[in-house]
């Protein structure tokens, strides 16, 4: 595994002139890239300035450069029904050729030396944002009328009903009324 050398203008524009035309050659690289543009624009997205690594395999076929990666990074953004500040992990794994020729049948090309990464991962990395992401599985999100978080909702109900430790106090002052009657019925007795 080796750091690939890349444009420091498109950081996703890798080399590939050792692959060109030399069909069964293959490289294995490591790829980190500070995301420079904002991937995503639902509830989460990858923002600018967080890192994105991949692992990289490019291989020399024919008619082309077989790119394989397996990305990882991270989106941030708002759970869907609480609006919670969430981090979800990316990880996406994408296989295309890169192909020699600029037939419409293929999407992505070889470009000269390079080939550009940014619209292949950028595309990938979009499609696998959760479009109703949420801070957990359970979320109970937010009551419809007031807003407030259902869970804090289910505390102060809960705190508002009959609490233990009045019901203790409560049978406290029944014995109590039973003791003083017995003793107010005692004294009747002297
Ligand atoms: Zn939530």
């Amino acid at each position: 595994m080796s750091h690939a050398k890349t444009n420091p203008a498109n950081p996703f524009s890798i080399l590939v002139r050792d692959l060109v035309h030399r069909p069964g050659e293959s490289r294995d690289s490591e790829l980190t890239i500070i995301v420079p543009e904002k991937m995503g624009e639902g509830m989460v997205a990858v923002p600018e300035g967080a890192t994105l690594n991949a692992d990289m395999r490019y291989e020399s076929l024919h008619d082309g450069i077989l790119v394989s990666a397996e990305v990882d990074t991270v989106a941030v953004g708002e759970c869907s029904r609480c609006l919670k500040s969430i981090t979800v992990p990316v990880e996406v794994d994408i296989q295309e050729l890169f192909a020699y020729s600029s037939d419409e049948a293929f999407e992505y090309e070889v470009h000269d030396d390079h080939v550009d990464l940014e619209p292949l991962i950028r595309d990938a990395v979009v499609l696998s944002l959760p479009f109703q992401p949420v801070c957990e599985e359970d979320c109970p999100g937010l009551h419809p009328t007031t807003g407030e978080e259902l869970a804090k909702n289910l505390d102060y109900d809960f705190e508002t009903s009959t609490d233990p430790r009045w019901s203790a106090l409560n049978g406290f002052e029944a014995s109590t009324d039973n003791r003083d009657r017995g003793n107010s019925a005692g004294a009747d007795e002297n």
